[in-house]
């Protein structure tokens, strides 16, 4: 079975790690402190067992000396040698020698053996009766009265005395060496305990050491992987930062396309990746530019912002693979997709999508999140500029009524397309038009139904028109339309569909016509600056001719024009739904 670890067991694990160096140290503080106190036992204990075998000693002395005593005695009453007479001295020196503390605790002993001792110091009285007998009988031996001598030594009983105390200090004897060993047991017990002590502290030390030594490693190992991954940081905020300070000299959506494709490419090499930005409608997302496209899927052209989580959320959202994943409905079904909202001021400008194609991708994809989104910012931050700059330079090139350029625009594309024109000889026209009865219908209807009128007339004028035309407002309820490489004839014939489509057109239920002046260069005029004028004097003719048509401007002498095509001007005819 799986061993379960309580809560304190785990608590217990912890806390062992966070203090292994401060364990290791009590540990090793323990084995010194228990070997100290090893051999101040140790040594105490031997100082106790020298002290119990010297006292052995001399308690054996002790039994010799009066045995010598004794046998000395019993030589000097029997014989009266000197050498038993030397015997007997030798022996009561030896016990004169003895040291009292010895006769105590023998005396103690033989009273703790409850023999009926009658007296306080059983073994000293005895050994003092027997000394008082042995020289009272080795004076009379030494005087001849060997018999008076015999009888003293019977009278003091000194044969049964050294029999009791042969007994008692053989009987303390036996009880020291029983003390002694008992003493070396509890010794060899001691020391073995601390050997274990200090084997187990080796062994946990030795343990612990291994541990701290492998998770330092560890965790050495860790601060190298950190440090490295400090650096990729690093090297990225970098890039981040070069991104964001180059982003903030683009002058153009072109421009920061450029920068983010090649940043993109820097940061996250291993991904594909896609911008979007919304048109100006703000009704879709066109494709703007792309990077590391494997070539195999083409990204769509573009997408339906109700048809993107990431958009309709306005949060990063990641297409993952397998059925049960949330899938925008613009994306393919083939692989895996990071899409990020481009947010800035609190406008959604945008959409960078970053594609994979694995499994293992889709891993990748959420651990680069945090790059993403943060190239995505340094991206809002640019578009929103780009975008914030054209709505100013389009506020200041154009009317904000109409949409249509402004006169200043007008004035400075005239210059710039007839000098286009006289260079490559090819012609330049201008329509003027002027509503009809303007002044009446804001009489009639009101200004703001003027105003309704007069931006119905441009959509209808701008949608009459080809990419190349310029449509500007030159004042009022005036309006000019140049058209680079377009001759005269093709000219009015784009003037008449334009009036034409005016003539169709009703802004709540009110319709307004326009008079047209067209003019030509070099057809009607030679100078760019005679283009305006001349147009506008066609249109005064329009308007004396009735309203509501269109009126050329006379043409050159036939002279001029003959020249004109002698000096390759290109006069064809340019069709009017180029
Ligand atoms: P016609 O050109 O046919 O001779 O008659 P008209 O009534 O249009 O005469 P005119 O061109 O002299 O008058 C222009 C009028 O257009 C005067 C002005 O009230 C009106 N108008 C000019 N600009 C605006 C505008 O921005 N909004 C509105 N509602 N009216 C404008
Ligand atoms: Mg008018
Ligand atoms: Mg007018």
């Amino acid at each position: 079975m799986k061993p379960n670890l309580t809560w304190a067991a785990k608590a217990g694990i912890g806390f062992a790690r966070r203090h292994l160096s401060s364990i290791i140290i009590a540990f090793v503080a323990v084995m010194g402190v228990s070997t100290v106190i090893a051999y101040v036992i140790s040594r105490d204990d031997q100082t106790q067992l020298r002290a119990y075998v010297w006292a052995t000693r001399d308690i054996r002395l002790v039994q010799f000396a009066l045995l010598d005593t004794q046998s000395g005695v019993r030589g000097v009453v029997l014989s009266a040698q000197p050498t038993d007479f030397a015997a007997y001295v030798r022996g009561v020196s030896e016990l004169n020698n003895a040291e009292g503390d010895i006769f105590k605790d023998i005396d103690d002993h033989a009273l703790s053996q409850n023999l009926g001792e009658t007296t306080a110091h059983p073994v000293t009285d005895r050994i003092a009766t027997l000394r008082a007998a042995w020289s009272q009988a080795v004076i009379l031996a030494m005087d001849h009265e060997s018999d008076q001598a015999e009888t003293v030594l019977t009278k003091a009983q000194t044969s049964q005395l050294m029999a009791q105390l042969q007994t008692m200090i053989g009987g303390y004897l036996d009880y020291r060496s029983a003390k002694v060993d008992a003493d070396w047991r509890r010794i060899a017990a001691e020391q073995n305990l601390i050997l274990l002590i200090n084997l187990l502290g080796a062994i946990i030390a030795i343990a612990a050491t291994s541990y701290a030594f492998a998770t330092s490693r560890r965790e050495a190992k860790g601060r190298e992987a950190a440090i490295g991954a400090s650096l990729v940081a690093r090297r990225e905020v970098e890039t981040l930062f070069g991104m964001t300070e180059i982003l903030q000299s683009a002058a153009t959506s072109e421009d920061a396309n450029a920068v983010l494709r090649a940043t993109a490419t820097e940061l996250l090499g291993d991904f594909g990746g896609a911008l979007y930005v919304f048109n100006n409608s703000r009704d879709r997302l066109d494709f703007a530019t792309e990077w590391g496209a494997s070539g195999a899927d083409a990204p769509p052209l573009h997408i339906a912002p109700d048809s993107c989580w990431a958009l309709k959320r306005g949060k990063p959202h990641l297409n993952g693979r397998g059925e049960q994943a949330l899938r925008c409905a613009h994306s393919d079904c083939s692989g895996t997709a990071f899409e990020i909202p481009i947010v800035a001021r609190g406008e959604i400008h945008g959409l960078l999508i970053l594609r994979g194609d694995s499994l293992r991708d889709a891993e990748t994809l959420k651990r680069i999140q945090p790059i993403a989104i943060a190239l995505a910012d340094a991206m809002s931050l640019a578009l929103s500029n780009i975008v914030l700059r054209e709505r100013l330079r389009n506020q200041a090139l154009r009317d904000p009524l109409t949409s249509l350029y402004n006169r200043r625009f007008l004035e400075e594309m005239l210059e710039r397309l007839t000098t286009d024109a006289e260079r490559r000889r090819t012609p330049v026209s201008v329509i003027m038009l002027d509503l009809d009865h303007f002044k009446n219908l804001n009489d009639r209807y009101g200004h703001a139904a003027g105003d309704l009128a007069l931006r119905d007339t441009a959509g209808a004028v701008l949608a009459s028109l080809r990419p190349a035309d310029i449509a500007c407002r030159y004042g009022g309820e005036e309006l000019a339309i140049l058209l680079p490489d377009t001759t005269l004839e093709v000219a009015v014939a784009r003037a008449e569909q334009i009036r034409t489509a005016i003539g169709a057109t009703t802004s709540n239920g009110i319709t307004v016509t326009a008079s047209f002046g067209v003019a030509s260069m070099p057809e009607n005029c030679s100078r760019a600056n005679e283009l305006l004028p001349t147009a506008d004097k066609a249109l005064y003719l329009a308007k004396d001719q009735g309203r509501d048509r269109v009126v050329a401007a006379p043409l050159r002498p036939s002279a001029d024009m003959v020249q004109l095509t002698h000096a390759g001007w290109n006069l064809a005819d340019k069709r009017a739904g180029d």
